[in-house]
């Protein structure tokens, strides 16, 4: 046993049970979970795709990865899955390799309005690849199908992109590619479909909102957020000749051997998800992200409300604070947030004026309602006093995840 890590790991599940996290994009997998991504699929080189690898030994690997294709088919009622890309930036690159060529125009939400860095951020490689411009949220924080529709026919792009890291609300497919149909007939353009789907996967999955499957060209996704899976991405699709582009954009452009054993862990997850327990889940996560909103709302903040898994709180309205100030202030009490750029921020991505809160891993762990409302009394009280004792504050927390089940002991 390496005693270096081990305790480390003792440290960082400690740190894990005793606090209350709120970061949108985290979640508690199973054990069983756990297990399979600790399994011995780790020590299995698997090159290509089940029945034509580039190397032997892969009869039962090859089991592995068509059971986990086949439940994630099933999940996202779609007709073609790659479950190999080892995380959401890698799905998306091989998505975009698989639809555009590069120096293409791929338009995308404006990065400070819930954009992700692989939607055309400077610094990611999307950007230094495609040709990105940008659409922007309406005045009221919402997408504007009328100026989705207007920087289409401006920007005459190769590709639409949807699906966000930070937005609270409902998200319209249905009419993104109704718009994208009428500009490609009326114009004679064959602009494509993309949706990354990364935050909202597990909505999808519990059918709480539509299912951008029946509507784009390829979704994206992560594994790991409201999923609950292991840290992972995966490409979907419906259409046989972008299915192949995708397999070939995965294995072997952007990555080799797959993480067998991560593949193992997103069959377990994909089952587990296909659940009424799941389906229970998402109910409950979507009635504390809510509860929680709402009650910020009564006591007088500036929140954006929410048809999901998250919310934003401008905590620069709401205290006068700025978003770096309150996430460092809300992590002395035990609870885990992270800043956000708000819709119109006026302040640098450092700093910004918003947090983003999320209950998904909460929600796992058991968070009731009364709980989600309790939480918000919470981060209220302990960013109108900035510079109260924390150990009062860090003791109620106590008290809340001492009724919550141990990281280390979860099943679904
Ligand atoms: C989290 C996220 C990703 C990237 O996932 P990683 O696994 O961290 O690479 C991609 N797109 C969106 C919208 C996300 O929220």
């Amino acid at each position: 046993m390496d005693h270096e890590i081990a305790k480390l790991e003792a440290l960082e599940l400690e740190r894990q049970n005793d606090g209350i996290e709120l970061i949108a994009s985290e979640n508690y997998p199973s054990m069983d979970v756990r297990a399979a991504q600790g399994s011995i699929f780790t020590a299995k080189y698997a090159e290509g795709y089940p029945g034509r690898r580039y190397y032997g030994g892969c009869e039962v690997v090859d089991q592995v990865e068509n059971l986990a294709i086949e439940r994630c088919k099933k999940l996202f009622h779609v007709a073609y899955a790659n479950v190999q890309p080892h995380s959401g930036s890698q799905a998306n690159f091989a998505a975009y390799r698989a639809l555009i060529n590069p120096g293409d125009k791929v338009l995308s939400l404006t990065l400070n309005d819930g954009g992700h860095l692989t939607h055309g951020s400077n610094v990611s490689f999307s950007a230094n690849t495609y040709s990105f411009v940008f659409y922007p949220l309406g005045n009221d924080g919402h997408l504007d199908y009328e100026i989705i529709k207007q920087r289409l026919y401006e920007e005459k792009p190769d590709l639409f992109l949807a699906g966000y890291s930070a937005y609270p609300f409902a998200i319209d497919f249905r009419k993104m590619r109704e718009i994208i149909d009428a500009y490609n007939v009326e114009t004679g353009s064959h602009c494509r479909f993309m949706v990354d789907m990364a935050h909202i996967a597990g909505q999808v999955a519990a059918g709480k909102c539509q299912n951008p499957c029946d509507y784009a060209d390829i979704v994206t996704s992560t594994t790991h957020k409201t999923l609950r899976g292991p840290r992972g991405g995966i490409i979907l699709t419906n259409d046989p000749d972008i299915y192949k582009k995708i397999n070939s954009a995965v294995f072997p452009f952007t990555q080799g051997g797959p993480l067998e054993h991560v593949i193992a862990a997103k069959a377990v997850v994909f089952k587990e998800d296909d659940s009424e327990s799941f389906r229970e889940y998402f109910d409950r996560l979507l009635e504390n992200t809510k509860a929680c909103n709402d009650e910020l709302a009564r006591l007088g903040c500036n929140v954006s409300g929410t048809e999901n898994h998250l919310f934003l709180l401008n905590v620069l309205d709401s205290f006068g604070i700025n978003g770096l100030e309150a996430q460092t202030r809300l992590e002395s009490v035990g609870i885990t947030t992270n800043k956000n750029m708000i819709h119109g921020d006026t302040l640098s991505p450092k700093y910004t004026s918003g947090l983003r809160i999320g209950f998904a891993a909460a929600t796992s762990r058991g968070c009731t309602k009364a709980q989600a409302v309790q939480i918000a009394g919470l981060i209220d009280k302990a960013l109108k006093e900035p510079n109260a004792d924390p150990e009062p504050f860090r003791s109620e927390v106590k008290d809340i995840v001492s009724t919550w089940t141990d990281i280390s002991k979860l099943s679904y």
